[in-house]
Parts: C-alpha cells; structure tokens; sequence
C-alpha cells in the first residue's frame, strides 16, 4: 500500500508549515508522507478517525528535566509523552559535566521520547535542589566544553541558572563562564531568572541573539516589566536583536500578572515551554498542554499557540525541517487534542486565578509514527511533599486530566 497510516478528518493546525483546517495526514515508516483533503483511507492499512479533534506536529517542549531518579528535579519523560502530546523534549541543565554521560546512557538512549539537552555550566548538574554555581570551582569551562565536543549529537547548548539561591554570592560570574563556554562551542546559552541578586541588567549584558531567556514571564524581581507592567527597553532592545523569549513555567516561574500585560500589549512569547520537574507536575503547571490553554485564556490564538510548542522551539533547537512540522519528509511526530470547552480556572505560581473557556487535552501521540502506549506516570520523588496548594488543586479536581475524556 501507498502509506502504513493515514489520520483523517481532524481539524490539522501547524502554522510553522502552513497547514490549517479539514486535512488527512498520510504516515510512510518514520516520516509523514502526505497532507491533503481527502486521502483515499484504503490507502493504508490503518486508518485514525481524527472527526472532532486537532492534529498538530508532535510538541517541542524547549524546558524539561528528565533526569529521573538522579536529579532534584527529574521526571520521567515517557509516560509524560504519552499523554501530553510532547514528543521532543529539550532538558535543560540537568546534568553537568560530571553526570552527562550517564544522562546519555539511561535517559536520552533508552527513552522513546527524543530527549535532547543543554550542559549545565556546573559540573554537577540540577543534581540538588538548588546551589549548583556557589561554588566556582564546578564552573569549569574547559570540561564543559570538551563534554560538549563529545556529545554534539544530544548537547545543543549551555545552561545557567542565575538567581540568588544559585549563585549564593558568585554575582555574574557563572554566566560569565557560561558565555564563555557557549561562544567557544558555538552555541547558545539559556539564562534562567527568577529573584535576584545578580540584577536582569547585569544578566542582560550577556546574552546574544540565539540565545534563550527563560522563565521569561517570571514574576520575581527580575521580570521584564516595570512596575506599571510596561516591558523594559533594555529587555525590548536584546529581544528586537534575537534572543528567544522562553516561558518555562515552572513552579515558581511564571506570572499572570506579567504575562496579562504583555499579551496585551501585543507582545506574545517566542516559546512557551513547561519547565516540567518534580516540583510542577502536580499543578499548577501540570503540562505542555495545560501551559498552552492558558495563553488560550490570555487571548493567543489557536495557531500562535501551537506555533511556540512546535515549529519556532524545533527552530531553536536547529531541528525545524525534522520535527515540529507536519511537512512531507519530516519525521512522523503528530499529536491529537481535543479541546475542552467549559468555564475553567487557571492558577499561576502565586496561585493567582485566571478564568478560561478552553482546555487542550491530548488523547493519542505519535512518535515515529508509532502510537505511544499509554502507562501510569511515575510517583512523585520520596523528597517531594506536595503543597497545600497542589492538594487543594487535586482534590477540587483542578488537574487537566479530571476534565476530560
Ligand atoms: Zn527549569
């Protein structure tokens, strides 16, 4: 036959390719093979009803942490993927020059999701909590390079946390180190804010166009806006030049507060990413899809939405002809969502409330054009103790998942 799957009737969103409305979506092995109306479904062995549903390219989520089982932070991808609808994921600075390779060889190899990862300037990683650049002798930019030559395959970049709990005292000096691995290697850094000290000023001055700004919706006291919620110059002046504006979610990093003042002053995000860990999974976070149903809610499009979680972070990550397009010849990721209509309440960081109409909610994920099987997600680590507010979440049936299907 002609093709091994053909997805038909679905409503196909993927603005990066230029595809919208009633189209069927043609699956040959790994690759997507065919976008158009009304594919013959004798075509193919098998066929997906999609009536009712999106269809979108598998999502890019640009801020995970994945190193399950080893870091503070790490979750496990799989299931996540499964029923979220990301199937590329980017996790940033989990492992550090010491524990990269062990990253490689139990998370990113055997996991069915595409697990790809920026070096974290610390040699240690997200391994604890939180101090990872108080120490400087773990910002070491010769090892971080030479991990970075040897694993160019998986390494597409540097991280940095900048706050005042990572850096207990170093000022800029990790980023200054983080620059400077970053521009011997070739590639961009992505700079996390939060809460000074250092200040955003100081963060500012180092970063260039391609790199990431992430947790760029933060509501600390380094966020991009004033205190009338009008962006900062400095901070328009360097995302004119081409840093990514990368929202990374979080559990302590993203603001309706911020993000309301931006959305309406015309300004939308370049990325919106989760920031996945241990500490967000259980909400208010919760998932890719739960992050891109609020900005629903704050008045981006449909398509906008999609095009930061698919097209413009597989831009980032140099990987735009491979994954986040459904185009003939790119890889055979595709997700299926359904969309929720109803009165919903969204909560950010400080659990400020936000009412919305719509929730997105995967119901199946293509990977390689191979359905992902649907598995319990792991328990949470034995050092997370949920917060009153996420168990207030649980129990009000707040999550993503008590909604639907
Ligand atoms: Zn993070």
């Amino acid at each position: 036959m002609q093709f091994d799957l053909i997805i038909k009737g679905g409503e196909v969103v993927d603005p990066g390719a230029g595809y919208s409305g009633r189209l069927d979506v043609a699956i040959k092995r790994n690759r997507i093979a065919a976008v158009d109306r009304n594919i013959p479904a004798d075509a193919a062995p098998r066929v997906i009803d999609a009536t009712g549903q999106y269809v979108t390219p598998g999502l890019v989520d640009l801020h995970t942490h994945v190193y399950h089982n080893v870091t503070f932070w790490g979750v496990s991808a799989d299931p996540i993927a499964a029923r979220s609808g990301v199937t590329t994921w980017l996790d940033v600075g989990s492992s550090g020059a010491f524990n990269f390779l062990g990253f490689r060889q139990f998370i990113a190899e055997p996991a069915a999701a595409r697990i790809y990862a920026l070096l974290n300037i610390s040699t240690i990683g997200l391994t604890a909590q939180t101090g990872e650049l108080a120490n400087l002798d773990y910002c070491d930019v010769d090892l971080c390079c030479k991990l970075i030559d040897l694993n160019r395959d998986l390494l597409l970049g540097v991280k940095v946390r900048i706050d005042k709990n990572t850096t207990r005292g170093q000022g800029i000096e990790p980023l200054r180190r983080a620059r400077a691995a970053a521009d011997r290697c070739e590639l961009p850094i992505m700079t996390h804010i939060g809460y000074g000290p250092p200040t955003l000023p100081e963060v500012l001055e180092f970063m260039r166009p391609g790199d990431i700004l992430t947790h760029c919706f933060t509501g600390g006291d380094m966020r991009i806006v004033d205190d009338n919620g009008r962006l900062l110059e400095d901070v328009k002046r360097i995302w004119d030049a081409g840093v990514v504006m990368d929202i990374g979610h979080g559990g302590g990093s993203f603001s309706f507060k911020t993000a309301q003042a931006m959305i309406d002053a015309g300004y939308q995000p370049d990325v919106i990413s989760s920031d996945i860990h241990q500490a967000s999974i259980n909400g208010p976070m919760f998932d890719l899809p739960t992050c891109l149903s609020k900005f629903l809610a704050l008045g981006m499009s449909l398509p906008d939405v999609i095009y930061t979680a698919t097209a413009r972070p597989a831009a980032v990550m140099g990987m735009q002809n491979e994954v986040g397009t459904l185009k003939p010849g790119a890889l055979a990721d595709v997700a299926l969502f359904k969309m929720a209509e109803g009165d919903f309440t969204f909560y950010d960081v400080f659990m400020n409330p936000y009412k919305g109409t719509q929730l997105l909610h995967n119901t199946l994920t293509l990977l390689n054009g191979r359905e992902l099987p649907r598995v319990p997600s792991e328990p949470p680590a034995p050092w997370i103790e949920l917060s009153q507010a996420q168990q207030s979440l649980i129990q009000n049936r707040q999550r993503p998942s008590d909604y639907c299907c």
